[in-house]
């Protein structure tokens, strides 16, 4: 723990809220410069033009790009040391260029980089896979990144620094001793009132909502199982809101159709998601008819392999670590190239995107149902399941752990949910089902629906 963590733990709560102010005032200073006003006004321009003049501005800046690499970072340079870099002068040529896995990139980092740690903006990865990795944005990435997700916003009615929005997100922001029921704290700079993930229990819940109706914000946005626990705790329990947000933009999880349905039902308006990873992935985000698009100004997306859906990223706001056809581990499935969508934008549709990779669970066959799939199969629970995680620890193994509402959970739920998952997964498969008190969070605040620990074991 740092020093300035400790002296905030000792603070009052009212200063907390200063300090937790003042840090996003600081940090608004890297996001919100000249930059970040410029590119809002080009992606404003660029929403407006065809395809064949956004596919062209996409082509210049991915030539741009990849010379930039070639001559600022030695590790591209040493792996185009056989390609003339400046034969590479249409989209179509990027296929010269060798694929990059997240391997190759963490194993030569100070090689790949293009400028030092001090002054960059750092971007984690997950570590789920047990490989975490440390990129650098510029803070001129950084700002038409930040460009990027709140132009997706303003799209559909959410003005960021000028409307109120709800966040829940994984950050410290609660002292571990504090006995207030007060687990949120509000960052000035944005309008922002910042909840914590970390005590979301059935019994601090009525306090979130409490708070939540005092606030009134006009958007929510972070983790997607948060949110979700919350809207399940307002439905069972018939409160009324007083507020009427214009959207909800989950974050960094995989979103489930019910929980979405969730959602809309109990605040009554739209969820938005978008793609966007932490590496400094290209976009892919929702539109007003939520229907995903390729943000073609932010990157490139290609196939991995035919009939593979797979994808590398071209990213161009990762100046500072380069990723070009790097294997970034995500799926997607695209339309066909005519289909256009409703919203009148006309840039490439996406029809899905899976999760992570270790967001699913084996059959007994060793076939992989993935995320959304599992999540169905706690359909018919009508609001007594409060929150559940399936874990895979052996591939003919599903532990379930179900906390419930006691009052409306029947007991005959267990076999019913059980005869769900061998239907599912097949009678080979031993499915064992406990019931707890509280199921754990992970360590980021994240709550985590499905941990497939197979892989790992390997
Ligand atoms: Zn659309």
């Amino acid at each position: 723990m740092g020093l300035l963590e400790s002296f905030y733990d000792k603070s009052p709560i009212f200063f907390q809220n200063l300090m937790v102010s003042i840090s996003g005032y600081l940090r608004n200073r890297t996001r919100y410069g000249k930059v970040y006003y410029e590119h809002r006004e080009f992606l404003e321009k660029f929403d407006k033009l065809t395809l064949n003049e956004k596919l062209k501005i996409q082509e210049d800046k991915f030539i741009d790009f990849i010379n930039y690499a070639y001559e600022n970072s030695s590790f591209y340079k040493e792996l185009y040391r056989d390609i003339d870099i400046n034969s590479i002068k249409q989209m179509s040529d990027i296929k010269k260029l060798p694929i990059v896995d997240k391997e190759m990139i963490r194993a030569n980092i100070n090689q790949v980089n293009t400028v030092e740690r001090m002054g960059a903006v750092e971007g984690h990865t997950g570590g789920t896979t047990g490989k975490s990795l440390v990129v650098l944005m510029t803070p001129e990435d950084m700002m038409k990144r930040m460009a990027m997700l709140d132009h997706f916003k303003s799209r559909v009615g959410f003005e960021h620094l000028k409307m109120k929005r709800a966040t829940f997100n994984g950050k410290h922001i609660v002292p571990p001793n504090q006995k207030k029921k007060n687990f949120w704290r509000y960052n000035a700079a944005c309008k922002q009132m910042i909840y914590s993930s970390f005590h979301l229990t059935e019994a601090n819940m009525k306090f979130y909502v409490e708070n939540l109706n005092k606030f009134q914000p006009d958007a929510i946005d972070g983790f997607f199982m948060s949110m979700c626990d919350v809207a399940g705790y307002i439905e069972r329990h018939n409160i009324k809101l007083t507020f009427n947000p214009v959207a909800i933009f989950p974050t960094s999880e995989t979103l489930t159709d019910s929980g979405r349905e969730l959602l809309e039902r109990v605040f009554g308006c739209k969820v938005y998601d978008q793609y966007a990873s932490s590496e400094g992935a290209p976009f892919v985000t929702e539109c007003e008819k939520q229907v995903l698009h390729v943000e073609l100004a932010s990157g490139v997306f290609e196939q991995f392999e035919e009939n593979s859906d797979e994808v590398l990223v071209t990213s161009f706001t990762t100046h500072g670590t380069p990723l070009i056809r790097y294997r970034i581990g995500d799926s997607m499935t695209f339309d066909s190239d005519n289909t256009r969508c409703m919203c009148g934008m006309d840039s490439p549709i996406v029809k899905a995107i899976q999760g992570r990779k270790l967001d699913f669970l084996y059959t007994s066959d060793g076939a992989k149902i993935n995320g959304g799939n599992v999540a169905n199969l706690f359909k018919n629970m009508p609001n007594a399941l409060i929150r559940a995680q399936t874990i895979q620890d052996e591939m003919n193994e599903i532990t379930i752990l179900l906390e419930v509402d006691k009052k409306i959970y029947k007991p005959e739920y267990d076999e019913m949910l059980e005869d769900e998952f061998l239907h599912k997964f097949g009678k080979g498969t031993k499915i064992n089902i406990k019931h707890v008190d509280e199921i754990p969070r992970e360590q980021s605040g994240k709550f985590r629906m499905i941990k497939n620990n197979v892989n790992s074991q390997k």
